[in-house]
């Protein structure tokens, strides 16, 4: 059987910010299907790697391609319409919600399909309102993120993504900013959205919750990729040590 193609492949991604080289040089394949949990200590650079992939971020080099696509190459020639192309790819889950507070629910969740891809807004809008009842958040589509709680608004957050029609999901540490009372209804959302085969790139330090949903482990630490492959190695019988020493301490 060949090895399916992967959905992302980035190689070689470098990133400084000034004098502070955050990225080395970070190799990341994802296969369709797949769930990849990026882990490691603050500062590793995890977030700057999700943001590089979004988009959000330039890399200073590497590149980037989705589904065997064009292989955007980065560098000082990239150029704008390259980067654009990355965007639409994928959609990323913001650690502190990131919705905009001037708008519904709703109008939160249709902003970029309608803004940004041009869809039509009574699809999107339809499309907006099963998401949200699929989250349990049906009856909020008309209040405003301050009007709900820091776990109702990461539920948008998420379906704000996925409205996107994204192939790929990006979480950058979706709960830790919520109540320990609150954690529990964003990752069974995220555990059921793996279920149903979506592709992500979570960073988290719930690595109880890596355990259970991720197939692949990615430790990082200094900009680099330290270990990774099948969650159940490098979580139960990490290679090398500085992974164990951060394993054993999280789990
Ligand atoms: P992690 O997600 O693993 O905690 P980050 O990717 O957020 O790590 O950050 C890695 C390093 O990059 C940190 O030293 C951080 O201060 C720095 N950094 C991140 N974003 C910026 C930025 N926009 N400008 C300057 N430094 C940044």
């Amino acid at each position: 059987m060949s090895p399916s193609k992967p959905l992302l492949d980035a190689t070689g991604l470098q990133k400084s910010f000034g004098e502070n080289k955050v990225l080395s040089s970070i190799d990341l394949r994802v296969n369709p299907g797949q769930v990849t949990a990026l882990i490691g200590p603050s500062g590793s650079g995890k977030t700057t790697v999700l943001r590089c992939l979004n988009g959000l971020e330039q890399p200073d080099a590497g590149t980037v391609a989705f589904d065997g696509g064009p292989q955007v190459n980065f560098g000082s020639r990239t150029s704008r319409q390259q980067r654009e192309s990355l965007r639409t790819r994928s959609a990323m889950v913001f650690q502190g919600y990131n919705l905009f507070p001037h708008m519904t629910v709703l109008q939160n969740v249709i902003e970029g399909p309608v803004q940004v891809q041009r869809r039509p807004k009574a699809e999107v809008i339809a499309e907006a309102e099963q998401l949200l009842a699929r989250v349990g958040l049906a009856e909020k589509r008309d209040q405003y993120p301050h009007e709900l709680s820091g776990g109702q608004q990461q539920r948008v957050g998420i379906v704000r993504a996925l409205a996107l029609r994204p192939s790929l999901l990006l979480f950058d540490e979706p709960t830790s900013a919520l109540d320990p009372e609150l954690v529990g209804d964003v990752l069974t959302v995220i555990k059921e959205l793996a279920e149903e085969g979506w592709t992500m790139v979570l960073v988290t330090h719930e690595l109880t919750f890596a355990r259970e949903v991720a197939d692949q482990v990615v430790f990082m630490d200094g900009g680099v990729v330290v270990e990774q492959g099948p969650a159940s190695e490098v979580l139960r019988a990490p290679r090398e040590e500085r992974t164990r020493r951060f394993v054993h301490r999280l789990l």
